[in-house]
């Protein structure tokens, strides 16, 4: 029997999903945008309904979508597009329409200060080096650590958090914009971001929240949050591979970014390229069924997750949690345990359960080709040999208690033989 308990990397792509899907890949092929026919117009509606659901799904309105390829894309589509848009000296510190058309503005009012956090997904780390390479200033601020709650610790707040007061001090008269997570991919930390966009906000920059990791195991709404920029992606609750969203802004004080891909004018100039009408029918279908059932879903798998962690912490010794504590869904993800295990190297460990056809992942998927320790264990405060014995699993809609009790017994067998070697 194979086990999944790698659901931050990726989830299965719900039947429902995958049934609405379906016409759309094969009778009805139209283009969205070619409109002077019933093929066409079919398509467009679809894509204008997915757009409507998935707007509601989030707390948003249809015209604050932006569909894209993924988290990844819609990333780089939020911190280069405000960056480009500085660039234009339509940013910043209000919007100076005057400003903008001066053709002689120095340099130093076209660069500018970024801020994110040291435990962002490289889609942010990687995006803000590349802007630190076109000339901006970025800081990157440390999150709390383990043993940071312990009485004496001079930085006392919940491990994986953002401190509110070091990012208060961070900014710079030029600070234009912000990128937070909404949930970490490791260790399911939770930050704090409305409390985040009231200080970001203050301060007139602009927020940016990489939501990826929350839709379908806790409650997202982008208003509530007041972003004004949020990444999404689909196959992170149960979608297809390959489409993901950005939501911009329109509400209130509206969000101005330059586009990254040019050509056809599709999604309102701001994502050009035919629209992947399946993929955003299947993404809306994702969406609506992850928040109709995150009630019942989301005490589900924190049940499965808290067996699964009850079982390796009586069977396993030296076992310990890695990140913020498990009874607090508001700053830990219901679906996420991450755990290290004593004297163990966890790529030896991996390889072992990977032969027992256990899927589960130490560090993140995206860097786990490479041997480095995880860039988010080592902020939280682990030493490298720690964030190497760490393992990481996540629970999903399809996760079932006989596979965590056989994935316990698997585990467990699994230090037990490398220990003995
Ligand atoms: C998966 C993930 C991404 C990247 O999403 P893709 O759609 O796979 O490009 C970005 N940020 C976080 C937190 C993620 O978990």
């Amino acid at each position: 029997m194979s086990i999944y308990l790698d659901n931050h990397s990726t989830t299965r792509l719900d039947p429902r999903v995958l049934e609405a899907m379906l016409p759309w890949l094969t009778d009805h092929y139209g283009n969205a945008g070619s409109v002077t026919h019933e093929m066409g117009r079919a398509a467009r509606a679809a894509v204008e309904s997915a757009r409507e659901i998935f707007a509601a799904s989030i707390g948003a309105t249809a015209r604050e979508i932006v569909f894209t390829s993924g988290a990844t894309e819609s990333i780089n589509l939020a911190i280069l597009g405000s960056v480009s848009r500085r660039g234009l000296g339509e940013q910043g510190q209000g919007h100076d329409f005057q400003q903008s058309h001066r053709p002689d503005q120095p340099d130093s009012q076209k660069t500018g200060h970024l801020i994110t956090v040291a435990t962002e997904h490289n889609a942010v780390l990687d995006t803000l080096d590349h802007v630190e390479r076109l000339g901006h200033a970025v800081t990157q601020l440390p999150v709390f650590q383990e043993q940071s709650w312990l009485p004496g610790s001079h930085r006392q707040g919940v491990v994986g958090q953002l401190s509110l007061d070091e990012l208060t001090a961070a900014f710079r008269p030029d600070t234009f914009l912000v990128s937070v997570m909404l949930a970490n991919n490791e260790i399911g930390s939770i930050q704090n971001i409305p409390a985040i966009a009231q200080r970001v906000h203050a301060h007139g920059a602009l927020l940016h929240v990489d939501c990826a990791q929350g839709l379908g195991r806790m409650p997202v709404s982008v208003s509530t949050m007041e972003a004004d920029l949020a990444s999404f992606s689909a196959h992170k609750f149960h979608g297809p591979k390959g489409v993901g969203a950005l939501y911009v802004r329109r509400s209130g004080r509206a969000v101005r970014i330059d586009p990254l891909v040019f050509g056809g004018g599709q999604e309102r100039g701001m994502r050009s390229g035919t629209l992947d009408v399946p993929g955003i029918v299947g993404m809306a279908t994702a969406a609506q069924l992850a928040v109709a059932g995150l009630p019942v879903e989301a005490a589900r798998m924190r049940e499965l997750r808290d067996m699964l962690w009850s079982l390796l912490s009586q069977s396993i010794e030296g076992i310990a949690i890695n990140g913020p504590p498990l009874n607090d869904p508001e700053v830990r993800l219901v679906n996420n345990l991450n755990v290290r295990v004593a004297g163990i190297e966890g790529e030896s460990l991996l390889a072992t359960l990977s032969a027992d056809g256990l899927a589960v992942s130490s560090g993140s998927a995206c860097s786990s080709e490479s041997p480095r320790p995880s860039h988010v264990l080592l902020a939280i405060g682990l030493d490298s040999d720690q964030a190497r014995a760490s393992l990481r699993f996540g629970f999903s809609r399809f996760t079932t208690s006989d596979e965590v009790v056989e994935a316990a017994t698997r585990i467990a067998a699994g230090v037990a033989r490398l220990r003995r070697l």
